[in-house]
């Protein structure tokens, strides 16, 4: 998945985008336009995602009125839903690996910029609810601090002024193409994080893409590396998803004789989304049998809509038979890497195998092991819900 050029130039500053690269917005975008539109009798569909994601908020409301026809004006759209978004952004989620990155950098001493379109008043409410973000920058910028939003490389051009650096020795991380554009042309480096599925293929001016934050590298640009990974896995704030095991498409035992114990993802759509595709392991609790070791990938299910995410957990442990409609409750605690395609199908299963040898070995780690008597792992669906 990380495609790099080969050459790269050190840099000493990093300088961040905030929607969809630092904070989870997708989702708050998605929630306020369909409960919004169907005032005026339209339906979202998404469709718009891809022209709005990196545009200042003026210039995504000119896409919805245009997109849906609505009758009202842009100005008009903003000044409704603006209210109804800053009563959600208390609960925009930090995008996986955002704080890990911030203070990471923080206590290296590395200087970091935000560069956002949105305004800076809507910038600072935003990372007023994640602890110890306002802090790490030193500087901060919106668009409305500009003449020429993204993709112009003014803003990012004013962010290195404001960390009194050249441009040349900032990288920048972005979600959105009009992020890239204009790092690109303040002459920076830039890491691409898509927050948008399936689109890795459009960024080919950056300098590297990357499925999540999860998978930045500092060293490849000269900044001090991560030293949270052990044994080639990288521990994770644990995370929670149970229920009936179901028959999956039947690519696990019948092509890679890989037996995966499918969850049905139609309740999980939410959580999964939080969550970058790749594979990560934890422990997998079964009502009547116990507490197993499992790998599991996380990934676009291709019979679905790009919205649609599946997990494929595999326990690593030799059952005699199938257990269709069991309670299975996962306990996610680590990371080992992004997807990846394969040239050959046995390669796919090598990898697949060397991944449960890593889970196998790093479950035995006390900072996971622990997680093996977690109650959630034991408690009955009943015991869940009440
Ligand atoms: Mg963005």
């Amino acid at each position: 998945m990380s495609m790099a050029k080969p050459f790269r130039k050190l840099v000493s500053c990093v300088i961040l985008d905030l929607d969809g690269t630092l904070l989870n917005t997708d989702g708050i975008v998605s929630d306020v336009l369909s409960v919004f539109l169907v005032k005026y009798g339209k339906q979202w569909n998404g469709k718009a995602t891809q022209k709005i994601v990196g545009r200042t908020p003026y210039e995504a409301a000119a896409v919805i009125v245009e997109d849906y026809g609505l009758p009202i004006s842009t100005d008009e759209l903003l000044s409704e839903i603006t209210p109804i978004f800053s009563e959600k952004w208390c609960n925009i989620k930090a995008q996986p690996g955002a704080s890990r990155l911030i203070n990471h950098l923080r206590f290296h001493g590395v200087p970091m910029a935000l560069a956002s379109n949105s305004s800076k008043e809507n910038i600072e409410t935003k990372i007023s609810y994640h602890q110890g973000w306002k802090e790490s920058f030193s500087y901060i910028i919106g668009g409305d601090q500009v003449t020429s939003p993204k993709p112009s490389p003014e803003i990012y051009l004013e962010a290195a002024k404001g960390l009194k650096v050249d441009p040349s020795s900032c990288l920048v991380i972005e979600d959105s193409l009009p992020g890239v554009t204009a790092g690109k042309a303040a002459g920076m480096e830039v890491v691409a994080v898509p927050s948008l599925p399936k689109q890795t293929h459009l960024f080919t001016s950056a300098d590297e893409v990357i499925n999540s934050l999860l998978d930045l590298q500092p060293e490849k640009w000269g900044l001090p590396a991560f030293k949270d990974w052990i044994e080639g896995t990288l521990p994770i704030e644990p995370w929670y998803i149970g229920g009936p095991v179901i028959k999956g498409f039947g690519r696990g035992s019948k092509v890679l004789g890989i037996p995966t114990a499918n969850l049905s993802t139609e309740d999980y759509s939410a959580i999964l989304s939080e969550h970058p595709s790749g594979v990560y392991f934890g422990w997998a609790g079964l009502a009547t049998r116990g507490v197993y070791k499992m790998v599991m990938s996380i990934g676009w299910n291709p019979y679905f809509n790009n919205t649609e995410k599946t997990i494929e957990p595999w326990l690593l442990h030799d059952f005699n038979e199938d257990f269709y409609g069991e309670d299975l409750r996962l306990a996610i605690v680590g990371y080992i890497r992004p997807e990846a395609n394969f040239p050959s199908l046995e390669s796919l299963v090598a990898k697949i195998h060397e991944d449960g040898q890593i889970a196998e070995k790093a479950l035995e780690l006390p900072q996971y092991s622990k997680y093996r008597d977690d109650p959630y792992l034991k408690s009955s669906p009943q015991q869940q819900s009440s």
